[in-house]
C-alpha cells in the first residue's frame, strides 16, 4: 500500500525535524523549508507517495511543532 505525504511548505517554520529525522523522504529546499525528496515527489515539492516500508514519515508527521505534514 502506498501512503501520501503533504507539506504544507507556507507554514513550515524551517525547524528542521522532519528531515533530520526522516532524510530519506524530507530534505531542505535550500531555505531551510522542507520539501519532497525528487524520488519520492508526486505533485511538485508539497506531496509524494511513498511505500509502507518506510516508517519514518509518521515520526517526521508527530514531530512537526506547526503540524503542517499530513501521512494518509
Ligand atoms: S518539521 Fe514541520 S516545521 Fe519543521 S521543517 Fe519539517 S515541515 Fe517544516
Amino acid at each position: 500500500m502506498m501512503r501520501n505525504v503533504k507539506i504544507d511548505r507556507e507554514g513550515c517554520i524551517a525547524c528542521g525535524s522532519c528531515y533530520a529525522l526522516c532524510p530519506k523522504v524530507f530534505e531542505d529546499d535550500g531555505t531551510g523549508t522542507a520539501q519532497v525528496v525528487e524520488e519520492y515527489m508526486k505533485e511538485g515539492p508539497e506531496v509524494g507517495e511513498v511505500g509502507d516500508d518506510i516508517g519514518c514519515v509518521e515520526n517526521a508527521e508527530d514531530s512537526c511543532p506547526v503540524n503542517v505534514i499530513t501521512v494518509s
